[in-house]
């Protein structure tokens, strides 16, 4: 049967995004059915049985305020039926733009593109245009986008989401860029010893979140900060997990230090594509057509992903949610990390905020594929019956993915049943 023959069903499971290794597919490798969802409705999904799942990542992140909240419904409906304008500045556009100015500490000018990945690019190509310099520093197991020099360059495994790297698709700009590990101050500062005049940014996860929660030091935060400053370099945080949700104005308001750039995505888009990223003025006015560096997309800014950002800023910033998210994921950690120690699994419990998760192995990587194993049905009751049906769950970064079947069973068994 040529591929025309495939049904749509089939396609889908081929296509899922995230992977072999989101959870979806993982549901799918475990019991033969995938995941579909249907629709989703605050903190749940549905799926096309009808059935209820607490959504523990708020789809990756960016639902912050729940799926499918009537404020940001209403203002995408109301955007949509304004039509669509590109290439000119938008009132909307520069609305969004002041509210993520006024949250965000480091950000004095924004641009809006499509996505956390774009952010991450732009800011970087911004980087090296102000400086003159084309060196990069990153962290191992940090994610920063899905494009080969933020992937592959990052240089782990972790990188990818624990996916093998197909040989064609291998070291796209890995010569400009120096892998150093997360929260190693020494690293840091050889490699500033030995190439400063050439690196033109530093980029970090100032919480990481992708390859599980994992927090700076207060000390890497600093040598980051101040080995930049000292050598000319530019220092970007990439918020696009952390933006808006380990505190209203990400983990540099948490942590109290200012990067000069900052990316965002996810949360600032509503659940629509949007991302966004700034800095200091002096940067951003490298960008045409106050400076030389060229940096543009047809849909950028589009109105719908505005109104959502929008939306769901303003509602963010009238109830914050961030008090009661540590507190359900206190409430959540401490359930898991008794289940856990009374099964007599080994684990570490990590967490910012509500962004939180439970290691198994110690290794991100590991643990993140132990999320093959998963059953879908213990998975969802677990969540469900943890944090109870009607509470509020809005997001949070509860990296439960990386349960395995066994686990959460013996966590089922201790917790719930
Ligand atoms: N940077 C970080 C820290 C992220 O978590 C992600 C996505 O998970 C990205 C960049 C890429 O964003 P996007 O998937 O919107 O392209």
């Amino acid at each position: 049967a040529g591929p025309k023959s495939v049904t749509a069903f089939e396609r889908a499971t081929q296509l899922m995004p995230g992977g072999v290794n989101s959870p979806a597919r993982a549901f799918g490798a475990v019991g033969g059915t995938p995941l579909f969802i249907e629709r989703a409705d605050g903190p749940y999904l549905f799926d096309i049985d009808g059935k209820r799942y607490i959504d523990y990542i708020g789809s990756w992140g960016p639902m912050i305020l729940g799926h499918a909240h009537p404020e940001v419904i209403d203002a995408i409906t109301e955007a949509a039926a304004k039509g669509t304008s590109y290439g000119a500045p938008t009132e909307a556009e520069s609305r969004l733009a002041e509210q993520i100015i006024d949250a965000v500490p480091s950000i004095e000018k924004v641009r809006l593109v499509n996505s956390g990945t774009e952010a991450t690019m732009s800011a970087l190509r911004v980087a090296r245009g102000a400086t003159g310099r084309k060196k990069v520093i990153k962290f191992a197991g940090n994610y920063h986008g899905h494009v080969d020099s933020l992937l592959v360059a990052a240089g782990s495994a972790a990188a990818t989401l624990g996916a093998p790297d197909s040989p064609g698709v291998t070291p796209g700009a890995a010569e400009d860029t120096l892998v150093l590990s997360y929260n190693d101050v020494a690293g840091l500062q050889n490699a500033f010893a030995e190439h400063g005049p050439d690196i033109a940014a530093v980029i970090l996860e100032p919480v990481v979140g992708n390859m599980g929660c994992v927090v700076p030091t207060m000390a890497f935060l600093q040598a980051a900060r101040d080995l930049t400053t000292q050598h000319g370099s530019i220092l970007i945080f990439d918020e696009v997990m952390t933006g808006f949700r380990v505190a209203f104005g990400g983990a540099q308001e948490r942590f109290g230090i200012t990067p000069d750039m900052t990316t965002l995505g996810k949360i600032v888009g509503g659940g629509m594509p949007l991302g966004a990223y700034g800095g200091k003025a002096e940067i951003m006015n490298q960008v045409l057509p106050a400076g030389k560096v060229f940096q543009a997309g047809t849909l950028s800014g589009n109105p719908v992903a505005v109104a959502a950002g929008s939306a769901t800023l303003r509602l963010l910033k009238e109830q914050p949610p961030y008090e009661r998210l540590e507190q359900l994921a206190d409430r959540l950690a401490n359930g898991l990390d008794q289940a856990a120690a009374s099964a007599g699994i080994p684990h570490t419990v990590a967490k910012a905020g509500a962004m939180l998760t439970l290691f198994f192995n110690g290794d991100p990587v590991t643990s993140w594929n132990e999320a093959d194993r998963c059953d879908r049905e213990a998975f969802g009751r677990y969540f469900w019956g943890l944090i109870g049906e009607g509470i509020y769950m809005p997001c949070s970064q509860f990296e439960a993915l990386f349960f395995s079947q066994q686990h959460t069973e013996a966590m089922i068994d201790e917790t719930i049943a």
